[in-house]
């Protein structure tokens, strides 16, 4: 599999409050790590499942050699990163992660609504991108209480170029804007800490969320 260094020689840019971005991956290792997923065994040559109820088009990771990249990736790699930008979450341990392909095409996704994601930190990986539009958008975080409140003024708008990666916290709302043209494939990752559920009314959510403040 993909060898990273543990990241220390990283610099992770904050783009907005629980959003941080870095250039994360080569083109080579973009290109092979989107090689090894979408040659899953088991694949039957249609990789658009469904990996949740929002991206229609993508595909899940589910081979145990790519999971277990996945692990190290979440627990050793970036695991000193994570204790750094996100200070106060209640454990450091990811005991799980919910990891798919997502894809904007012409024949795939055309944008995705606002949401926050059912993870405690998200890394968010761009593999390609030759698109125009299907910018990612980020509106704040929010706890579950106010996640239907109005976005931050300026909301934060993200351009990936291919081998970025955005690292944020779950309850930080985003969306994707109209896809003009092109197409972009990013490998999203949700990791969730262990005994903790997702649940973005927990104290470690509040504490972020600027209307509870
Ligand atoms: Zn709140």
């Amino acid at each position: 599999m993909i060898n990273l260094s543990n990241g220390s020689d990283r610099c992770w840019a904050t783009l907005t409050n629980d959003v941080f971005m870095s250039p994360f991956l080569s083109e080579e290792q973009c290109g092979s790590l989107l090689y090894a997923i979408k040659n899953q065994p088991g694949n039957s040559g249609n990789t658009l499942d469904n990996p949740n109820n929002m991206h229609e088009y993508g595909a899940i990771l589910h081979d145990p050699d790519l999971r277990a990249w996945i692990d190290e990736l979440a627990n050793t790699t970036l695991r000193e990163t994570i204790q750094e930008k996100f200070p106060g979450m209640p454990g450091h341990y990811f005991s799980s992660h919910h990891s798919f392909i997502t894809s904007y095409s012409k024949d795939a996704n055309q944008d995705l609504s606002l949401h926050v994601d059912a993870s405690h930190i998200t890394l968010n990986i761009c593999l390609e991108n030759q698109a125009q539009g299907a910018d990612l958008i980020f509106t704040g975080t929010r706890c579950r209480h106010h996640v239907d409140t109005l976005p931050d003024d300026p909301m934060t708008r993200l351009t990936f170029r291919a081998g970025d990666a955005v690292l944020h916290v779950g309850n930080q709302r985003h969306f994707v804007t109209d896809l003009e043209s092109g197409s972009r494939t990013n490998l999203v990752i949700w990791m969730r800490l262990e005994g903790a559920a997702y649940d973005h009314a927990n104290p470690w959510v509040v504490k972020r969320c600027p209307i509870c403040q």
